[in-house]
Formats: C-alpha cells, structure tokens, sequence
C-alpha cells in the first residue's frame, strides 16, 4: 500500500530522502474518486520517476457556491487499492485546514486565460485549482507533475503558471482516457444515471466527427454549428460552451489551422456538466 501522508511535515520528511540523493519525484494531483484516466497519469510518472507521489484532496477553493463540493463522490478505500495496483509510493491527504488555515489569503491569479470557456462558466475556478497546485507543488518539491488533457485548459493554465511563476516543475500532459464508446473517464460520469450516460457518448461523436471532416469547412463558425447538430441530436444534451481555439494558449483563432486548433466542448445532461475537447490534425 502506498504511504498516507496527512502532514505537510509527513510529506517533507518523505521526500527528503529522494531529494538526499537526487532522484526524480513525480506528482499526480487529484480530487480522487480514482477512474483509469487518474491512473494512466501515475503509470507514465512510474516509467519516469524513482517516486511517484498522488495527492487527493477535494479543493473548496475551486467550487462555486452553487455547484458540487458537498456532493463530490468519495472512495478513499477503493483509491488506495487502485494506487496500490500502480505501484504508488505515497499519498498526501490533507484535511481543509492543512491546506487552508485560518488567515489564509494569498492567491494566484492567473488573468484572462482564467476567464474563458469554463472559466467563463465557472468564475474563480482556475484561480483555485492555480491556487492549490502551487501549494502542493512547495509542499512536495516535485521534479514533474502529471495532468491529463481532457482538462486541457488546466493544462495550459498551469503550464504558464510555473513559466511565469518560475516554479522548477515540469508539467507533463497526459492523453485522455476514454470508455469504450469515447467518453472521456471523469469522476463525475457517476452522476449520469442511465439514460444521459447513453447519450454522454455524443460528445466524442462530434469530436470525432470534426477531427475527420474539418478540412472541408471554409470556416471555424460552420464547424462549430456541426459540431453543435450533432451534440444536438440527443434531446438531452444542453450546450454550456462549443469553441475552436489555438491548442497551444487557447487564444482565438480566425481560420481552422491544421495541427493548431483545439475543439473544445461543455455540455451538460441533466445536472451534471461534462468536458472534452480534440486537436485538429
Ligand atoms: P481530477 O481528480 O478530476 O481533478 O483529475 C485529476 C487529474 O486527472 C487531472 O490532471 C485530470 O486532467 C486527469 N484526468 C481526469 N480524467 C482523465 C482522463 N479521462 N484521461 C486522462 N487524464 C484524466
């Protein structure tokens, strides 16, 4: 069983034997709730580290007060035999206070790339998630950190972040994992009950759909309304956002550039919204 780190002092003592004679630590934040997707980020860290090192811990920083904090599925148990399985050498689990003691104030902000797509959706979300990062990232003084491409735009959130920040970890991107049918793993499928998870699988149609066919669209705009008749096409779907961007900083992009271009896409059945997106090569 990996090591349970609770304390930001369990988890410097931990490393400093790593750190003593220089061997690579790889990190893998997560929420938990742990799927095969999680699990793809710690394989790759395992090929790449002496020590790979998961975090679980639920950010309330990266909630908004209408959305799913409280109801956020748990599995502590199952987590730590999935982690077991991937040959994890520990896990910090901090508790609210650990992370968040009384008085703190201090945030990263992290400008306009915060504010677009689901930052749009979900004001301060990236604020948090840059927040809670940065913070994991000086407790545990890894060399690399795992993220996975399904949230792309964390991704590249981050990637500035330590850029910018000048913080020493290289952040690693990981491709998505999916179920059979193409839907990206996501702690929160769990929420779909039977009927939306069948019509979930619409998402990776049309992503599909727009990687095979975007080079016969003249422009961004008509790829996107396909995009969106083919989302639409399941009575339960309800569009949040459907965006092409640059896949390199998410800035607008005018023409659809090959190998430049990312569709991205939020969509939500019944209470429960749901991310992907696609590079367009
Ligand atoms: P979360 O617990 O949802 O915050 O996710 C923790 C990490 O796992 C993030 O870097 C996610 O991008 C990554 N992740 C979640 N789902 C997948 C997936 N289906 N494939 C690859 N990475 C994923």
């Amino acid at each position: 069983m990996p090591k349970i780190l609770r304390t930001i002092s369990d988890v410097r003592d931990f490393t400093s034997l790593y750190n003593l004679v220089n061997r690579r630590i790889g990190f893998v934040p997560t929420m938990g709730a742990l799927h095969e997707g999680h699990l793809e980020l710690g394989k790759r860290a395992r090929k790449e580290c002496d020590c790979v090192i998961y975090s679980i811990f639920v950010n309330p920083k990266q909630f908004g007060p209408s959305e799913d904090l409280n109801r956020y599925p748990r599995d502590l148990k199952g987590d730590l035999e999935k982690l077991d399985m991937i040959g994890t050498d520990a896990v910090f689990i901090p508790d609210d206070k650990t992370m968040y003691p009384e008085g703190f104030s201090t945030y990263i902000d992290i400008g306009k790339t915060g504010t677009i797509l689901c930052g749009k959706s979900r004001p301060g979300h990236f604020r948090g998630v840059a927040t809670v990062v940065s913070k994991l990232f000086n407790i545990v003084g890894c060399d690399q950190a795992y993220f996975g491409k399904k949230d792309i735009q964390q991704f590249i959130i981050l990637k500035k972040m330590v850029k910018d920040m000048n913080i020493p970890v290289e952040i690693i991107g990981v491709e998505t994992f999916r179920e059979k049918d193409g839907l990206a793993m996501s702690s929160r499928n769990a929420y779909l009950n039977k009927k939306e998870r069948t019509a979930a699988a619409v998402l990776f149609k049309s992503l599909s759909y727009a990687k095979e066919n975007f080079q016969n669209f003249e422009n961004k705009n008509d790829l996107i309304s396909k995009a969106a008749e083919i989302i639409s096409m399941e009575k339960l779907a309800v569009i949040d956002y459907i965006e092409v961007r640059d896949y390199r900083d998410l800035s607008e992009v005018k023409t659809l550039k090959k190998g430049k271009s990312v569709l991205l896409m939020a969509v939500k059945f019944g209470n429960t919204r749901l991310i992907d997106n696609i590079i367009l090569n």
